[in-house]
């Protein structure tokens, strides 16, 4: 977001390794489990040069990280964003192996990311980006080492060069490569709204659990993009009053709630929220202040830190990007009681779905929309009672308790497995 303030006294990777310890702690896990879970297993920096439209070639950074291989393949978007650095993409990668462990699928950690600004490239230069970074992380990644997803700045048409590039190195079509496939593909029905389904069952549980009816409650979406559009027309079609949604160019508020149905045609006319006629302008970092009763970060990380957590007026923040909350706000919201259900648990609808088509993929047997979102909505309710009691039982926040959940279940198959040699 370039129009919201991201302080970042602490890097993502602090802040990922912040709760690790917080949960290490409260584990007594000894000095070496510590390392190991807080260091990654693999990673790979490339150098990606690409011929523009224009005949020149201009050399961007690419990235692969492999936090976790102790439950399974690892398992993790690509990021396609200017702010991309290795730190971002090993804090992505250590919660997507929480993630994971805490939905219980069956997968480690992994994230990649690529430091472009891809508005600033055309799709022909794209697919050659897209390809080239392919090519050289080939060694890491496959249906049994590495599946790579959509995450900011990527999508299904980038899976679909992903998927292309390495099935034509190996010589033979490899679906299981990549998750967040389009349908004709080997795509799952229900993968491009899952994330945004599960914050919207996380979101309602929370609100109920805090005593607020959803029917009576009010909202902000921050993001309108994979996460934050479908989050905030799902919340919406629950009975929530979304007042406001933002997006990279600005904020929308109106206070008797928005129609997200009107709003998504006007976004799908003009690209962006802003100007959208039934509502009023507001400056995007009001947006996070707004007295609410829920808001749901759905942009990029950072956005709520030290400068602005005691502004924070929502009674629930349900996080749907990855590490919207840095450890200090996150200490700051816990002391003014504000209800914080973090991302690994949030947000994890979209690698869920992703394991669903992976398993769909493997049997080459496809469920219907339906079975698709009861499964969805079942395992992220049973993570979200887990996590609530596990939070009960310790007296610690939903954060800390996700992770020990999360970080017991890696430890556990680390111990079974034995350290080699
Ligand atoms: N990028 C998404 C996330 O951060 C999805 C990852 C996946 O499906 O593998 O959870």
């Amino acid at each position: 977001m370039t129009a919201i303030e991201v302080r970042r006294a602490a890097s993502p990777l602090d802040d990922a390794r912040t709760s690790l310890g917080e949960a290490i702690d409260i584990l007594g896990y000894s000095d070496g489990m510590r390392q190991m879970l807080a260091t990654p297993r693999r990673e790979m920096t490339v150098a990606i040069p690409l011929r523009r439209d224009n005949g020149q070639v201009e050399v961007f950074t690419g990235h692969r990280v492999q936090h976790n291989l102790s439950r399974g393949p690892a398992k993790g978007g690509l990021r396609y964003s200017a702010a991309v650095d290795l730190d971002e993409v090993r804090a992505l990668a250590m919660w997507m192996t929480w993630k994971c462990a805490l939905l219980d699928v069956p997968y480690g950690g992994a994230k990649g990311g690529v430091a472009v600004d891809p508005r600033q490239l055309t799709l022909d230069e794209l697919e050659r980006l897209t390809r080239r970074y392919t090519s050289e992380i080939l060694p890491m990644i496959g249906p049994a080492r590495d599946i790579p997803a959509p995450d900011i700045g990527t999508n299904e048409q980038t899976m679909a060069w992903i998927m292309d590039t390495y099935s034509t190195n190996v010589g033979y079509t490899v679906p299981g490569v990549v998750t967040g496939k389009p349908l004709s593909l080997g795509g799952s029905r229900g993968r491009a709204s899952a994330t945004s389904r599960g914050v919207t069952v996380i979101a309602l549980e929370a609100l109920r659990h805090r005593g607020i009816e959803p029917s009576s409650a009010t909202a902000a979406v921050q993001g309108f993009g994979k996460v934050g559009r479908d989050a905030a027309r799902f919340l919406f079609e629950a009975g929530v009053r979304v007042q406001a949604v933002s997006d990279v160019d600005g904020a929308v508020f109106a206070s008797g709630g928005l129609d997200l149905d009107a709003l998504g045609e006007h976004v799908d006319l003009t690209g962006s929220v802003v100007g959208f006629a039934a509502a009023e302008p507001i400056d995007p970092a009001d947006l996070l202040e707004l007295e609410l009763g829920l808001l749901v970060p759905a942009a990029v990380e950072g956005v709520i830190h030290e400068g602005n957590a005691d502004r924070i007026r929502a009674r629930v923040v349900v996080e749907g990007a990855n590490g919207p909350t840095t450890s200090e706000a996150d200490r700051m919201l816990a002391e003014r009681d504000v209800f914080v259900v973090p991302d690994i648990l949030a947000n994890a609808g979209g690698v869920l779905v992703s394991y669903f088509e992976w398993v769909q993929g493997n049997q080459s047997y496809w469920w219907s929309q339906r079975e698709v979102e009861d499964r969805l909505r079942d395992r992220m309710s049973s993570a979200w009672h887990a996590v609530l009691e596990g939070a009960q039982q310790r007296g610690t926040s939903l954060r800390t308790a996700a992770t020990c959940i999360a970080v017991e279940r890696v430890a556990e198959a680390h111990r079974l497995r034995g350290l080699y040699p």
